[in-house]
């Protein structure tokens, strides 16, 4: 059933104005859309990018990386899979292409009115929605008074995605706690080591209040939502989650 609170989908056409490697695997996408009229969407939502190759229709889906802005336009950050049909295809578009999508979908979302701590829990590219509705969070003029953190989960420290973005949003908000973990880090880290589900039990255990906003395959989301709900004890309307696969 449409939700009267979030724009209606529609189908639109963009073209890649920036590319960027953060890492040799993974890519940010600048897009401007240029058909279809104003792309609006909410911060967390997701687009579907189609590709026509030999006659067939491919469509995959990817969450926008970034808060609505005033061009309309929206980043996407995404990994390139091995043998992967479009996510290699994606990534090896040179500024100018021209893809069609359809969006914007799902109801991964931030909850108004924000009446609890959130903590956001992703890994790898499940950084991409939560960056958004981080932009969003702590736009100018945005005065959250809760606090927020965000566990983040990736396996180097080269592959902490966004890294600079988020350590300056930590040093200019006090109530935004950045925690990068490394599942492999080198012996110099000297940041947190392990999992991301282990910085949520050692961080929050026998916490009830806050919302959880939760990011990445589904391995770790479904492991994630266990130990909020039957760990914690957490109610399911507390708990936010999109799955990659
Ligand atoms: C709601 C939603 C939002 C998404 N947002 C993003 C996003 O922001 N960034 C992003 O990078 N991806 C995102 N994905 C995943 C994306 O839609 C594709 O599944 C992914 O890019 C792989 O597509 P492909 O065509 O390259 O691989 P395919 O040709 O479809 O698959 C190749 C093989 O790789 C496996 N595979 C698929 N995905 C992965 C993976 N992530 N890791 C390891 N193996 C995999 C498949 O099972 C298959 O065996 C999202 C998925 C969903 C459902």
């Amino acid at each position: 059933m449409p939700n009267p609170n979030l724009p209606a989908p529609g189908k639109y056409r963009a073209a890649l104005r920036r590319a960027l490697s953060l890492t040799e695997t993974t890519k940010h996408l600048e897009w401007e859309t240029v058909e279809g009229g104003r792309f609006d969407f909410v911060a967390g939502q997701f687009v579907s990018m189609t590709r026509v190759r030999d006659g067939d229709e491919h469509t995959r889906a990817y969450s926008l990386a970034s808060a609505p802005r005033a061009d309309a336009g929206f980043d996407l950050c995404l990994n390139r899979v091995p043998g992967g049909l479009f996510s290699n295809y994606l990534c090896d578009l040179a500024p100018g292409a021209i893809v069609d999508f359809s969006g914007p979908h799902g109801f991964f979302i931030l909850r108004q009115p924000i009446e609890r701590d959130l903590v956001f829990i992703a890994t790898g590219t499940g950084i991409a929605p939560i960056r958004g509705m981080l932009e969003a969070l702590f736009a100018p003029g945005a005065a959250l008074d809760r606090e927020a953190w965000l566990l983040f989960g990736v396996r180097y420290r080269e592959t902490i995605l966004y890294r600079e973005e988020f350590e300056r949003l930590a040093a200019r908000e006090p109530r935004f706690h950045f925690v990068p973990t490394l599942s492999r880090a080198a012996s110099d880290w000297t940041g947190e080591r392990g999992h991301v589900q282990e910085q949520l039990r050692a961080r929050f255990a026998g916490r009830r209040d806050f919302d959880a906003y939760v990011c990445g395959l589904k391995a770790m989301v479904d492991d994630v939502r266990k130990i909020l709900k039957e760990g914690f004890g957490l109610d399911r309307r507390q708990i936010h989650y999109e799955k990659y696969d």
